[in-house]
């Protein structure tokens, strides 16, 4: 599927922040409720010794730390940083790896 068939709405739509953390970060603690911000466990932004700077939001996908300053609004913007990708390259990761849920 190429991303000119599908639009970032879509793609933000049709991915669970929780599945697309767990499979991100497979260090985060299980989620203490299914909404809104939780402890997404070591910061993979910067060199992360201690769980509790890093939270992820599991209504939005987006994600913060504490300690470097990281932060996104989504899924997307979370692709963009970690893998130092244009917005347009995020969304082809995204619907290469979660193709099948678009
Ligand atoms: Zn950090």
């Amino acid at each position: 599927m190429s991303v000119n068939m599908v639009d970032a709405a879509a793609i933000k739509a049709a991915i669970s922040p929780l599945d697309f953390y767990r499979t991100e970060l497979p260090g985060i603690p299980a989620p203490k409720r299914d909404h809104g911000w939780t402890a997404g466990g070591l910061c993979c932004f910067h060199a992360d010794a201690h769980a509790g700077n890093f939270r992820v939001n599991l209504d939005t996908g987006g994600f913060m730390c504490f300690a470097c300053g990281a932060k996104g609004a989504d899924v997307i913007a979370f692709v963009q940083r970690r893998h130092a990708v244009a917005f347009r390259d995020a969304l082809q990761m995204l619907v290469d790896a979660w193709g099948t849920r678009l």
